[in-house]
């Protein structure tokens, strides 16, 4: 099978947001930003002898949106010339609302980026502060502007639930706004107290306080029935987007399609195994610098171990998992008498109220 996306780590932000468990560093530098570019293509070189057809390239972190253009322009030219790329390929970047304008736009779109995935969580100006973000709601809205402008039509936004003291009021101001905008896709997430950031802290000592599980089951119907009644499907857990406007490139991760991730932290999945990049900047150019891959961790997985994956991920999906997979189909049936699964033809996929139970049923299935 070949490799079909290749994801790009770029570690570099303007600020560290509490919450986040991302590998990335705040840096304004370009000198170290042009020898990250560099240190990538030399990465990419070493991996000549595997077999490529790409049809998504996704430039995440991080923030690729403080590079400038030109950089990311760099690295896209030199995958078109060493690699096989599929006509129609999708290349996504992320990008915060207060980096590019129009003509950073018009410069990455002529580069063939043709996807924008925005950093906004939330219009809620008391929110934005609490989740420390360094932008306002004018910002995303000035940016989805600017993008519709320079042709961008493919643009999906994040948005965050959960935080403290959020009503569902709230929620719904915040999806009106995003159901108001020129977008084709909404990635929404639970905000999450990881363990080792600032948030993971706050919570453990009592300063901040995330709402209880019925409130957030609340805020998840809420989410999945307001978009669904305004255009937006959910194609899979977290992600809804308008028909035709799925990120192809997460549904490989998501359907067991092999990709390569290049950069600091980035992780791959290839001929059944699965490798992860060093996580620290200094040492993935001293690997670089050596000729070395920069992998860190190495996973064979076992014919249950891919069963299993295919399970979990599938299950996340609207259109479910092949029941073939499933040795228990007992098990199945149960579940739909529960009201948490649905079996239609040969798939078996999750209601709304089996996808907040998602973690026990994939339990229960093995
Ligand atoms: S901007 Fe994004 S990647 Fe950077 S610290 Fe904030 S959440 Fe993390």
């Amino acid at each position: 099978m070949k490799i079909k996306g290749l994801y790009v780590h770029i570690p570099f932000c303007s600020i560290k947001c509490p919450y986040c468990d991302f590998t990335s560093i705040v840096l304004n530098n370009n000198q170290v930003y042009e020898k990250y570019i560099d240190a990538l293509k030399k990465e990419l070189s070493l991996y000549k002898d595997f077999h490529f057809n790409i049809e998504t390239i996704y430039f995440g972190g991080g923030t690729p949106s403080v590079l400038p253009p030109k950089l990311i322009g760099d690295l896209i030219e030199f995958v078109y010339k060493n690699f096989k790329i599929k006509e129609n390929h999708e290349i996504t970047i992320e990008a915060n609302p207060n980096t590019y304008r129009y003509s950073q736009f018009k410069e990455i779109k002529s580069f063939g980026v043709n996807r924008l995935s925005i950093g906004n969580q939330t219009f809620n100006k008391k929110h934005l502060v609490s989740l420390g973000r360094n932008h306002t709601p004018e910002d995303t809205i000035n940016m989805v502007n600017d993008a519709v402008k320079a042709g961008f039509e493919n643009i999906s936004l994040d948005l965050i639930y959960g935080m403290e003291n959020q009503t569902l009021k709230e929620l719904e101001e915040d999806l009106n706004i995003y159901t108001s905008l020129p977008i084709k896709h909404i990635s929404a997430y639970m905000l999450t107290a990881y363990e080792d950031t600032p948030l993971g802290s706050m919570v453990l000592d009592n300063k901040y306080k995330l709402p209880d599980e019925e409130t957030t089951t609340q805020m998840f119907k809420l989410i999945d029935n307001y978009l669904e009644s305004n255009g937006f499907y959910r194609y899979e857990l977290s992600n809804w987007a308008k028909k035709g406007f799925e990120c192809k490139h997460n549904l490989f991760y998501w359907t067991d399609k092999y990709f390569l991730g290049i950069g600091v932290s980035a992780w791959s999945y290839v001929d059944g195994e699965r490798f992860g990049n060093t996580k620290n900047l200094t040492e993935y150019f001293d690997m670089i610098g050596k000729g070395k891959k920069p992998t860190k961790f190495r996973e064979i997985l076992s014919e249950e171990d891919k069963r299993f994956e295919k399970i979990m991920l599938g299950l996340r999906l609207k259109e479910g998992v092949n029941i073939n997979l499933i040795k228990n189909k007992e098990i199945l049936k149960d579940l739909q008498n529960e009201g948490l699964g649905k079996i239609k033809e040969n798939k078996f996929s999750l209601t709304q109220d089996g996808l907040m139970l998602i973690n026990q049923i994939v339990t229960r299935l093995f």
